[in-house]
Formats: C-alpha cells, sequence, structure tokens
C-alpha cells in the first residue's frame, strides 16, 4: 500500500510557498510511495495525504497549519518519545514511512538569515521488510524481505532471493512461475518486491495470489537489472565470501534488486547482509501452500500460532533458537545423511539429559547475538547491543566447557562445539572490562562505561561530581548570606541551575545588599528564581565535564563497536551455532518429554510407522485428562513392487480418520526436519514431497468455490506427486453429487496406484472404494474401529483392518444436538435409501424414495413441549436432604406453583 503522491503543485511552482513548504516538497518528491514524518522540534509531523492515511490508520487528530494554493493544509503529528508505536501500527498496515530528520544544528541555519530552515533530510526508510530495532520485530520469527525477479530470454526464467536484514541472512533460488505460491507460503515474507511488468505476467496467469497485494511493492525496473546487479553485488558482499557470477542471471537479478533497496532504506550506513545461500530445491523435502495450511505447521486454520505444530514443539529458550527451529519446520531435508547426522546429535542430547540440562540452562543466557550486531553495524546499536556481544561469548565458552569431557561426539555437536570454544573471548573480556553493570538504552545517554575503565573519563566524572557537591556548599553559604532558611539551589531543562526562594523572600534579595549578587529569571506564583556569577560558573564547569565524560564514552563506543565489527564473521558462526545447539537441545528435550524415538530414516520406500500419535492432538487430549490412542501405519512398497502402498480408511464420523492422516504426514515432516517423532518406532524412506488435502475447503478470497478448490489441488497431487512422495487426502470429492464425486475419488485413487505409486492414505466416506482393494494390490482397507452400545456409538480411534460400512452421521448429528424430530425424520430418509440401495438411484428413483417416505414428513416437525413448571420443581426436590419443616414448605410451594399455572 503506497502513500498517495504529492499534490500537484511542487516546488518551485508556486511563488506563495515557503522556504518550508518547498523542503518538504522537494523531499517528498525524493520519496515516492512513502508516508513522510517530517520532523518539526519534538514531534514528527505528516502534512496533506499523508496526514489524512496517518490519522485515519493511528486514530489521531487532523488538524491544520497554513494555506496552500489557498487551501488548508491537513497536518497530523506524532510525539518522538512515542514515535515507535505510531510506526509499528503503520508498518503493520503495510505502509511505509520515510523518517526525515533535522540534519544541522538550528543556528547554523539561523547563521544564514532568520527566514532560513534548518536543513531536512531523509535518514532511514522503514517498510515492513527492513526492520532492525527490536521493537519493531518479533523475537521469534524472522522478518524477510523478499525480491521476484523475471528473466526473458526465449523462455522466461523466475528467481527469488530474500533476506533478513536484522540478522543479514541471504538465500536465493531458481524457480518456476508455478513455484512461487508455495516457496512464499515457506518464507512468508513481510515484504515482496517486484516490477509492475512481473506482477503483470503473473496476474495474467493467474499466479498472483490476491493475499500478496497486502505486502507487494512495485519496484523500478532498473534494480533488477542484472547487469546493474553485478555491481551491487560486488559493492555488498566480499569477494573472497561470494561470486556473483555463480547465480543465475534471474537469481542475480532478484539478489540486486534486495541489496539496492536494502542500501536505499538504510540511507548510507551500508548493507550488511550475509553471503547469500543459493538454495536447492532438492535438497528440500517440498511441501505446498495447501499442504502447509492442512498440516497446520506454522498456524492454524484461524491464523493463530496456539493450536499449530510450530508451537507444540517448540522447547527452544532462545529466540534465535526458535527463528530456526521454524525455519527447519518450513524445510525439511531430503536428503537421508543430513537428516541422519542432525538425528544423531538430538540423540546423543536425548542420551544424556544431565547435559541437555546444562546446556538449556546456560542457553537461557544468550542474548540476541545476529540482531545485536546488525544494529551495530547499521550504526543504530546502543550499548546494550555491545554487552549482548559480550554475554554471548561468555555463555558460548561455558557452554563449549560442557563438551570438554566428551571424545566420541557426533559430527554435528563435534562442529557446533567446536565453533564455541573458538569464541573470541579477548573480545568478551575488553567489554566486559568496559562497560558498566546497568546500561542505558541509548549511547548519547551516556553513563555506559565501567568506573575504572579509563583514567581521563573518571577525571572528568569526578570533576562533575565534585562540582555538585560545591553547588551544595555553595546553597548552604546563600542561605547564611541571605538568611533566608527555605532556599534551595534546584536545577531544570530550561533554567539549568537556579537559587529558587518562596515568592515572600524574592523581595529581599532584589533589595541591597543581595541585589549585586542575584540576577532574577523568574517569578512564579509561589516562588521567584535568580541566579548568581558563582552558580553560572559552576554550571559552566559541570556541563563542560559533563560533555567531556560523554565525548569520551562516544569514543570508547566506537573503539569497542569497531572490535566486535572487526570479528564479525566469527560472531555471525557463532550466533549460527548458539542457535542450532538451541533447537538441538530443544528438540532431545522434546523426544525425552514425549516419548519421541529416533526414526530410521534411509533412501527406501519404507513407511512403517508403530504407534504413531499426533504431536498436537495428543497433547490436547491430555489436557482434557484423556489418552491418545497411538496408531501403526504401514505404506511400504519397493520399487520392484510399483511403489508403495495406499491405505483405504474409512470409519465413522469423528472416528478420527483425520487425526490418523495428518499424524502420519506430521512424523515424515518433523522425522525429515531431524526431529524425533510421536511413535514407539519409525522406518521412513526419504520422502521429496508431502501432500495433504482436505477435501472440503473453500477459497472466497481467490473467487474458488469448495468443489474448484478441492479440484485444484487434487489436480495439482496428481500432476506433481512421485514415486518417493506421500500423499494424504481426506475425503475428496465430497464438494460435489454423490456420483460425480465417487468416479473422481475412484479414479483418483487408480491414478495414486497405477501411476504415480506413491506412499499414500485416502480417508472416505465412499465406502463402495473399499472394493478396489480386491483388484489393486498394494490398496488396503482400514478402519477406524467404533463400538455401539446401547444405540450409542462409542469411538475407539483405533485403526484396524477392514472396511466401515457405514458412517454413524446421525449418531454424530444427535451428539452434535441436532433436533430430535430432524434425527427421526434422517433415520427414515436413511433407512429408505439403504432398502433400496441395491436399485440403480435415477432421478425417477429418488422420486419413489419420496414417495415411500411417510407423509407426515411434510408436516412441520413437532415443537417440543413446554416444560411443565410443577415436574420441573419437583424435579429440583430432594427430598433424602430435606428437614421435616423444609419438606412441608416444599409441599405448600409446589401447590403455589399449580396454581399460579392455573390462573396464567
Ligand atoms: P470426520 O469424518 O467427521 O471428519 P474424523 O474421523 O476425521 O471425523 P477426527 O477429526 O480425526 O475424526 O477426530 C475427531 C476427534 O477425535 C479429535 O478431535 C480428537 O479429539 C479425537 N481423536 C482422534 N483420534 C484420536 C486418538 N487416536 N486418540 C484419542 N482421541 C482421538
Amino acid at each position: 500500500m503506497d502513500a498517495t503522491p504529492i499534490p500537484a503543485a511542487q516546488a518551485g511552482a508556486a511563488p506563495a510557498l515557503t522556504p518550508m513548504m518547498a523542503q518538504y516538497f522537494e523531499i517528498k518528491a525524493a520519496n515516492p510511495g512513502y508516508l513522510l514524518f517530517y520532523r518539526m522540534g519534538d514531534f514528527y509531523e505528516l502534512f496533506f495525504e499523508d496526514a489524512e492515511i496517518a490519522s485515519a490508520a493511528l486514530g489521531i487528530v487532523l488538524t491544520k497549519r497554513g494555506k496552500h494554493l489557498g487551501e488548508d493544509i491537513g497536518m497530523c503529528g506524532v510525539p518522538i518519545h512515542a514515535a515507535n508505536d505510531y510506526l509499528n501500527k503503520l508498518i503493520k498496515l503495510g505502509h511505509r514511512v520515510a523518517i526525515c530528520e533535522q540534519v544541522e544544528d538550528p543556528a547554523e541555519a539561523r547563521k544564514r538569515g532568520s527566514k532560513s530552515v534548518v536543513k531536512r533530510d531523509v535518514v532511514r526508510l522503514i517498510t515492513a521488510g527492513t526492520l532492525t530495532e527490536d521493537d519493531h520485530l518479533d523475537a521469534r520469527a524472522s522478518n524477510f524481505l523478499a525480491a521476484l525477479s523475471m528473466v526473458r530470454h526465449g523462455e522466461t526464467d523466475f528467481a527469488l532471493a530474500w533476506a533478513d536484514v536484522s540478522t543479514g541472512e541471504t538465500f536465493t533460488v531458481d524457480l518456476a512461475a508455478e513455484q512461487l505460491g508455495d516457496e512464499l507460503a515457506r518464507i512468508a515474507p513481510a515484504e515482496l518486491l517486484m516490477t509492475d511488468a512481473t506482477r503483470s505476467t503473473l496476474t495474467e496467469r493467474h499466479l498472483f495470489a490476491p493475499a500478496w497485494a497486502r505486502i507487494t511493492h512495485a519496484a523500478p525496473a532498473e534494480s533488477f537489472d542484472s547487469e546493474r546487479a553485478g555491481v551491487e553485488l560486488r559493492n555488498a558482499f566480499p569477494a573472497t565470501a561470494f561470486d556473483p557470477s555463480a547465480l543465475s542471471r534471474a537469481a542475480r537479478a532478484a539478489l540486486g534488486a534486495i541489496v539496492a533497496y536494502v542500501r536505499e532504506s538504510q540511507k548510507g550506513t551500508g548493507v550488511v547482509l550475509r553471503a547469500p545461500i543459493p538454495e536447492a530445491a532438492n535438497r528440500r523435502m517440498a511441501i505446498d501452500a495447501a499442504t502447509r495450511a492442512s498440516l497446520e505447521l506454522h498456524q492454524t486454520h484461524r491464523g493463530d500460532v496456539r493450536g499449530s505444530l510450530r508451537q507444540s514443539i517448540d522447547l527452544t529458550v532462545t529466540a534465535p533458537g526458535s527463528r530456526l527451529l521454524s525455519a527447519r519446520l518450513a524445510a525439511p531435508l531430503a536428503d537421508a545423511e543430513a537428516i541422519n547426522q542432525r538425528l544423531a546429535s538430538v540423540g546423543f542430547l536425548v542420551d544424556d539429559t544431565m547435559l541437555t540440562g546444562r546446556l538449556r540452562t546456560d542457553l537461557k543466557a544468550v542474548p540476541d547475538l545476529a540482531r545485536a550486531l546488525t544494529r551495530l553495524a547499521l550504526e543504530r546499536g546502543g550499548p546494550r547491543d555491545l554487552a549482548a556481544i559480550g554475554k554471548a561469548i561468555q555463555a558460548a565458552q561455558a557452554l563449549a566447557r560442557h563438551f570438554a569431557g566428551f571424545d566420541a561426539l557426533p559430527a554435528v555437536l563435534a562442529t557446533l562445539a567446536e565453533t564455541l570454544g573458538a569464541a573470541p573471548g579477548s573480545l568478551a573480556a575488553e567489554l566486559a572490562a568496559a562497560l558498566a553493570d546497568d546500561l542505558p538504552l541509548l549511547t548519547r545517554d551516556g553513563g555506559f562505561v565501567r568506573k575504572g575503565f579509563d583514567r581521563a573519563l573518571d577525571d572528568e566524572q569526578t570533576l562533575a561530581s565534585e562540582t555538585r557537591a560545591v553547588v551544595a556548599a555553595l546553597q548552604a553559604r546563600l542561605m547564611d548570606e541571605t538568611d533566608v532558611r527555605s532556599l534551595k539551589i534546584r536545577h531544570n531543562g530550561v533554567l539549568g541551575y537556579f537559587v529558587e526562594v518562596p515568592a515572600s523572600h524574592g523581595g529581599k534579595l532584589m533589595e541591597e545588599p543581595h541585589r549585586q549578587s542575584f540576577i532574577h529569571r523568574q517569578t512564579l506564583a509561589n516562588a521567584m528564581r535568580f541566579t548568581t556569577t558563582e552558580l553560572a560558573e559552576l554550571e559552566g564547569r559541570m556541563a563542560r565535564a559533563r560533555d567531556a565524560a560523554l565525548e569520551i564514552e562516544l569514543r570508547i563506543f566506537d573503539r569497542l563497536r569497531t572490535a566486535v565489527l572487526a570479528q564479525t564473521d566469527a560472531l555471525r558462526q557463532l550466533a549460527d551455532a548458539l542457535a542450532e545447539l538451541d533447537v538441538t537441545a530443544a528438540l532431545a528435550q522434546l523426544a525425552a518429554t514425549r516419548s519421541y524415538c529416533r526414526p530410521d530414516v534411509d533412501t527406501s520406500l519404507a513407511f512403517r510407522i508403530e504407534g504413531g500419535r499426533h504431536p498436537v492432538v495428543e497433547e490436547m487430549v491430555r489436557a482434557d485428562g484423556q489418552s491418545f490412542v497411538a496408531n501403526d501405519a504401514d505404506l511400504s512398497g519397493a520399487d520392484g513392487e510399483g511403489g508403495g502402498r495406499l491405505w483405504l480408511v474409512t470409519g465413522p464420523n469423528m472416528g478420527g480418520k483425520s487425526t490418523f492422516l495428518r499424524q502420519n504426514a506430521l512424523i515424515a515432516i518433523l522425522a525429515q526436519m531431524g526431529s524425533f517423532v510421536p511413535a514407539e518406532a519409525a522406518h521412513i524412506g526419504v520422502i521429496d514431497r508431502v501432500f495433504s488435502r482436505v477435501g472440503a475447503s473453500d477459497d472466497i478470497a481467490h473467487g474458488r468455490s469448495t468443489f474448484m478448490v478441492e479440484m485444484v489441488e487434487t489436480a495439482a497431487i496428481l500432476n506433481r506427486a512421485t514415486r518417493r512422495s506421500l500423499v494424504v487426502l481426506d475425503e475428496i470429492g465430497r464438494g460435489t453429487a454423490t456420483f460425480d464425486g465417487l468416479s473422481i475419488a475412484w479414479a483418483a485413487v487408480e491414478a495414486l496406484h497405477e501411476t504415480t505409486g506413491c506412499r499414500a492414505l485416502f480417508a472416505t466416506h465412499f465406502h463402495e472404494l473399499t472394493s478396489l482393494a480386491k483388484t489393486l494390490a498394494r490398496v488396503s482397507n482400514v478402519t477406524m474401529k467404533v463400538r455401539e452400545w446401547e444405540g450409542e456409538v462409542v469411538f475407539l480411534h483405533e485403526v484396524g483392518p477392514g472396511a466401515a460400512d457405514r458412517s454413524y452421521g446421525i449418531q454424530v448429528a444427535r451428539l452434535a444436538g441436532l433436533p430430535e424430530p430432524v434425527l427421526q425424520r434422517a433415520r427414515q430418509v436413511l433407512t429408505t435409501l439403504e432398502q433400496r440401495s441395491s436399485g440403480t438411484m435415477s432421478s425417477d428413483g429418488r422420486a419413489s424414495v419420496l414417495d415411500d417416505l411417510p407423509l407426515f414428513a411434510h408436516q412441520p416437525p413437532p415443537r417440543p413441549a413446554e416444560a411443565d413448571p410443577v415436574h420441573t420443581a419437583l424435579d429440583a426436590v430432594r427430598p433424602d436432604e430435606l428437614t421435616p419443616r423444609q419438606a412441608i414448605e416444599a409441599l405448600y410451594e409446589l401447590k403455589k406453583i399449580r396454581d399460579d399455572a392455573r390462573r396464567s
């Protein structure tokens, strides 16, 4: 969402323009698409349409300030100290903001003449994808800026580059336009750049999702120019770290656009991105957008984090650890060796709970090193960021010591331990020696250097505090000299130091003999304020000492900052290692506390789960005091046999089919991200793609009906699944007429079995499908068991061989509270339909079903009789609990209720 353009009148266009307005228009024109936060004193002011947009978005008053071309100038403002909150709100709504500051001392401006305006310039562009301050960021979530490039040369190539400016992580991937939706669902960028041409192409091909409009910003074509990108990239990344020619033209263009945008937004502080990591799609397990949503990996259908897989398994204790866990869950691996390496590390920590406990305790003290480092590099860091670096190094050293006694660590842990051990300890020592214990947020507040660290600084500070003592002595002396016991020396921001006496004594100081020494400054209702030459002198001395002290502190800050930045590479590696250790220990903790097992992952086509559980539903069921029923699944196949098995899952509504289907997909994802899994045993041959679809979900925002969505998604599976894929289909074909749906489901099962040969779970209420098990060799029927008891259905949630012959829909409807007459009628219709089910269901047949149904169905169902008040009252009587007196009172009460009822 871009801010509106500036009014037609530009600088110079109207002779009546004041110098300030001319300056405003010039700056506004140089930053199109941004709301201009224009610094005036202690406020950021917005004008014209910017003011209208901001006042509506922020709920602040829109006022007027002067006129422009005869029209009122709309204005609104936010105070500097609260600007962050307002900025946050605007950015969340998709706005972009340009921060325009005064860039010279007003005194300088005055030298140019009384009418001259203070020089101002935009010092920073704030957009959703370029945030770096903790105030603006979610500590446990990455914040990506993405750019999509489109390069035409015969064929059209697309590439995506994305970077988290707050940590410097940068990635690229080449992709087909059709894959864009899936990649963006994985990355979930806060901001997406593309040219208008790219957007039009995607829109023409129906590949631009409306949901992207909010985060998409049009970037000029030249910022995607791959030639220009080459230069941009060489400036941004050291040649030793990265060779731009190793990337495709499209990837270079996308990355170039990111670098240009970040550079522009940070206004000259340089680009602090890490060397990009080109991603190869085949090293990851592909999970498309619909599957992510269906499996509720990062958020539930309602958009809540609570109830998602991520939330359920995230036991990390640091924010960077949580971000890494989220990224791993978003992109599980597809390489058995790499998966097993991760699993070995988790396994090692599962086996040594003491070590895991110690690591997790120490990890809790680890600050967000990567984000602190970025802020320092962008000249936006404060003393606390420096301290964070020191603390992280110290924590890393302590963590490394925990590994000291082990000589056979798994490879990943060994590398982590080595990186932690190599943390630049001397830097930490330097920071610890220099920084005080309590640190201000801002460098300019001073007071962050430890006493004793710098002699000159200590001297200035002593001078300042000694002068304060002299001021106290002066107060005592003046008190004596004037004989005013209530005389005080005070300080405020406007007057500085002053002598204050009650108004009743003020006159005395303005007379002889005091008249000479007391200079009147201010008269208030109750007090009068003066200064003296001596006091002014003392104040000057203190101010000079303070300034000198601050100057020394700023120099020390710069020195420390330079020392930190000199270690950027080592610190980034350390940040990675700390996050990875947190994730590994958290997964070990998860496995130990929830009885997860280590999956056996290889390159076979196995998929054998013993005693599998749904990681999220299990926790919910447990919280309700019940136990989750574990279930086996075996979809294992071999190439020679034509592929994996397909289980047709039938059973009652509410029987647990969806839970069973999803738990197997989730187990596969957990295993391949390198986590233990909720099962007693699991053997999984690496899965290249997971597909999970639930029949009935619509996508009105995309203008697609329930059935259309279902078919588009089914088509995607049938076209894209391979023999290595795992397909989970829940009630496909339910969004249309019974026979159409059944036919489609039938054909889909045949295609998955015959053509794709993937491992698959297919839940259905079309019981007719179960006959396919007779003809298709690798199809098996399983059913969710139920027990019927006194007409009620009891769900056992247990998967067993066989096929259900009914769905118990009416029983479930009863549990849900459908009115009894409707249930009765439904039972009649069902019985009639079942009796006729052997015949063909032509429209004539349907008409005769109608004919066979008892006539009273056409009458409105009887309303339930109103409760008789006497009966209701009688129901409430507990004879055993009544005293004789209460019993007789109850009897009278009953008679009264009966009489009242008769009268009404
Ligand atoms: P429908 O056909 O109506 O969609 P379903 O067969 O797919 O139903 P689920 O939604 O999977 O049923 O499960 C219904 C509820 O049963 C779950 O919300 C959960 O509370 C409970 N449940 C499912 N599986 C189990 C299990 N294995 N152990 C314990 N409770 C379970």
